[in-house]
């Protein structure tokens, strides 16, 4: 098969060369080996799960146009991507993961796709572990919880253990540590780790299928259960049901659970009293943005981990102006890296420089232009803020929040999976599913682009004051 697949992707390159810069065609794409080509789907490998993002992010319509040209309608990708390059006798460890739009996640991921990690239900992170965790009085009192977890899975008397705190500071990578760190040291024990839409997906899919049987039984029958950005779950009675009767099992026989939210249980709007009071009969561990030592501390490890040098001063400018959270800061940090690699040039100051003035400028409207812009949005379709980043499907509702996403990726800086997680806790393959509808309804109803363009006339002049 392996043949096939290179002369398949072999002809997907032909078609994507003729559409991009020779540069980018050098960095994005020549580095990608073709891995295996079967029923339609194309694996393609990339060197790392940065990489991943980014063709998802920049070339996702590219990609999807070349492997339907090749294939046909049904033609569909996926992604190994290496996590550990390994020595010359073992191959490189990979992650499978697919392009949207992919299957449905339906039940469990089969065998073969899981093998490389034990009966975890969802792939962890690799990455996230907790030796790359750098700690600072904003996570102290979380990481040494989730520590004394995963030594003793269930035998502490943090159980349940809830982490919560805004985006970007730490929780499903702390909570991921966790799942890696009991993977390593008992590698028998079942852990399911999900994110709480997945979750209601599945749910809702086992509802239709008459499955709920099957589909409660697999979460059971877990050792270790990882949830995360429970806030989605607000104003889902039913999923709530269910996991209400899941968490009390578990509980009962002394199996761990890890919740993670958005916010404190008490701010938790739409969640079940009963729920919530279960939650503090464990630990809850909240997540602060890191002070000015701790995000110098960051920048040098996530540099050190890319093999990558910034000069002193460099770091301290970075640290200083980029303060809201870690992922942002990593986003700054690749950007950097990203714009040094497509020029070809060396990090040097006037280079970086030139790049962060604009990434800074850019991300001092950020912040607020994304949590304005929701507001704007939901303002301008007289819907509750609640509403816009919540769970509801009424059509005008999902309607508004597919615009804001397409909105927010037009207007700030945010990767997808920032977007997804400021409206609620989605997945990135959802803002990206909403940013193609909006695109969709653009161009052919021309009610649509009146108001769509009158709420970016108000973002424009809004943002222009800052
Ligand atoms: P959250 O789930 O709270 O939104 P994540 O766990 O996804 O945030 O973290 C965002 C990014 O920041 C991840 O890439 C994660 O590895 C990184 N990160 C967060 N906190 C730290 C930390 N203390 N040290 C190193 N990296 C961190
Ligand atoms: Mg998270």
């Amino acid at each position: 098969m392996h043949n096939k697949s290179k002369i398949v992707w072999d002809k997907c390159l032909l078609y994507i060369r003729g559409q991009i810069s020779e540069q980018t065609y050098k960095t994005w794409f020549a580095p990608i080996l073709a891995k295996d080509f079967k029923d339609s789907v194309l694996t393609i490998q990339v060197p790392s799960q940065f990489f991943y993002e980014w063709l998802e992010e920049h070339y996702f319509s590219l990609l999807k146009q070349a492997v339907q040209q090749e294939i046909g309608p049904n033609g569909r990708l996926e992604y190994a991507v290496v996590i550990d390059q390994g020595n010359k006798k073992q191959k490189p460890l990979t992650i499978n993961l697919p392009t949207y739009p992919g299957p449905a996640f339906s039940g469990a991921i089969p065998a073969e796709k899981t093998s490389n990690y034990g009966n975890n239900f969802f792939p962890l992170n690799p990455n996230y572990l907790f030796d790359n965790l750098v700690e600072g009085s904003c996570n102290q009192l979380a990481k040494s919880a989730a520590q004394a977890v995963a030594s003793n899975p269930g035998g502490t008397a943090f159980n349940p253990l809830m982490l919560y705190g805004g985006v970007g500071l730490g929780k499903t990578h702390i909570s991921q540590a966790i799942g890696n760190a009991v993977r390593v040291a008992s590698p028998n024990k079942r852990i399911i780790y999900i994110s709480s839409e997945k979750f209601t997906t599945q749910f809702i899919e086992a509802l239709r299928n008459n499955n709920v049987k099957s589909f409660t039984e697999q979460y059971l029958a877990t050792d270790l259960l990882f949830l995360d950005d429970i806030q989605f779950l607000s104003g889902k009675e039913k999923t709530q049901e269910i996991f209400f009767h899941i968490f009390n099992h578990l509980h009962q026989f002394k199996k761990q659970i890890v919740i993670t939210s958005d916010c404190a249980p008490r701010d938790l709007k739409g969640l079940q009293e009963r729920l919530l009071s279960r939650f503090k009969w464990g630990l809850t561990a909240d997540l602060q943005r890191p002070d000015f030592e701790t995000r110098i501390a960051i920048i040098h490890s996530k540099i050190a981990a890319d093999g990558i040098n910034f000069p002193e001063n460099l770091i301290e400018y970075i640290a200083k102006h980029v303060d809201t959270n870690v992922r942002e800061l990593e986003g700054v940090l690749i950007s950097i890296i990203a714009h040094a690699s497509l020029a070809k040039k060396d990090i040097n100051i006037e280079l970086a420089k030139q790049v962060l003035k604009h990434i800074v400028q850019h991300h001092a409207t950020t912040k607020t232009t994304i949590e304005l812009l929701q507001q704007q949005v939901a303002a301008h379709f007289n819907i509750s803020l609640d509403n816009l980043k919540g769970k509801s499907r009424k059509k005008e509702i999902v309607g508004a929040r597919q615009i804001g996403m397409h909105l927010a990726k037009k207007y700030t800086a945010h990767s997808l999976k920032s977007i997804g997680e400021y409206f609620g806790g989605r997945d990135h393959t959802t803002v990206m599913h909403a940013i193609q509808v909006v695109d969709g309804q653009l161009s052919k109803d021309s009610h649509y682009v009146m108001a769509y363009r009158s709420i970016e006339n108000q973002i424009k002049t809004h943002a222009s004051f800052y």
